[in-house]
């Protein structure tokens, strides 16, 4: 008699997880398990044992970083790229297509929106996606912050790296199409667009096998640990909440992390 089939069970993970780990694996388990917190639910199960040693650093490890490009000014969009994809549940996006080249799949409209890659485990919804002249697909992360000076020397913004990675391979997994990389447009809100940017990350062997890695990584780690520090806790939002029991400062905000350049959206 054959035995039964057994399907691994595989932790979903989401490129926003990966930012959060990327700063402190506790924030990921308390951002998680708070989910429910905004509908009136209880608090999810957090993986981090109470007598957890904290890290000075995250230990996840960055991805490739060797061929970024580093763009000041408008985004590029040429006359026959066309947006295929929208993220409806974000009201702040930029307009960046006129209505005759927005041309949504609808395999990925309304309730089907969100992104699934069931080889790596990945859930979720890119901000935008270009399809370009030639076939190619392009995942686009906007965020409102400013393109700072000195992007390649302070890797500040690397967790941007981290989050446009995963989105590529959810989009080549979904679509199943090439995606040579992905971009992260700053749009510079607080400026009126003054010093808006934005960076071209590849996609390619080396990325998708960091990715492969760090989600084995993530999913492997017991614990979970807390990464106490100023430039993680002053803008986390657990923190802000009062759930951390290790925090070393204290909320000041989302724009805490704008200045010490990090954050979601900022
Ligand atoms: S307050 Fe600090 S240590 Fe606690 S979860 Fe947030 S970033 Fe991590």
């Amino acid at each position: 008699m054959l035995a039964p089939e057994t399907v691994p069970l595989v932790e979903p993970l989401t490129p926003h997880d990966l930012v959060t780990y990327y700063r402190c694996p506790h924030e990921m388990e308390l951002v998680r398990a708070s989910h429910a917190l905004a509908t009136g639910g209880p608090m999810g199960p957090v993986r981090t044992p109470e007598h957890v040693v904290p890290l000075r650093h995250s230990p996840l490890f960055a991805p490739p970083l060797g061929h970024l490009v580093v763009n000041e000014g408008r985004l590029d969009i040429a006359e026959k790229d066309l947006l295929v994809y929208e993220d409806d549940g974000e009201d702040d996006l930029p307009v960046l297509f006129p209505p005759d080249r927005v041309r949504p799949d609808i395999r990925f409209a309304g309730h089907n929106a969100t992104l699934a890659d069931p080889e790596f485990g990945l859930r979720g919804r890119p901000d935008l996606i270009v399809q370009r002249a030639d076939g190619t697909l392009v995942p686009v992360e906007y965020k409102e912050t400013h393109l700072f000076v000195g992007y390649h020397e302070a890797h500040g913004r690397m967790f941007d790296t981290v989050q446009v990675v995963a989105e590529c391979r959810l989009v080549e997994a979904a679509f199943g199409r090439k995606v040579p990389y992905g971009i992260v447009l700053y749009g510079d809100e607080a400026g009126g667009g003054a010093h808006e940017g934005w960076v071209r990350i590849p996609y390619g062997d080396p990325e998708k096998a960091w990715l492969k890695v760090a989600l084995g990584q993530i999913r492997g780690d017991r614990e979970r640990a807390p990464v106490p520090a100023e430039r993680n806790c002053g803008g986390c939002e657990p923190n802000e909440r009062g759930l951390c029991r290790f925090a070393a400062a204290r909320y000041e905000g989302p724009h805490h992390r704008l200045a010490l350049h990090t954050s979601r959206r900022l």
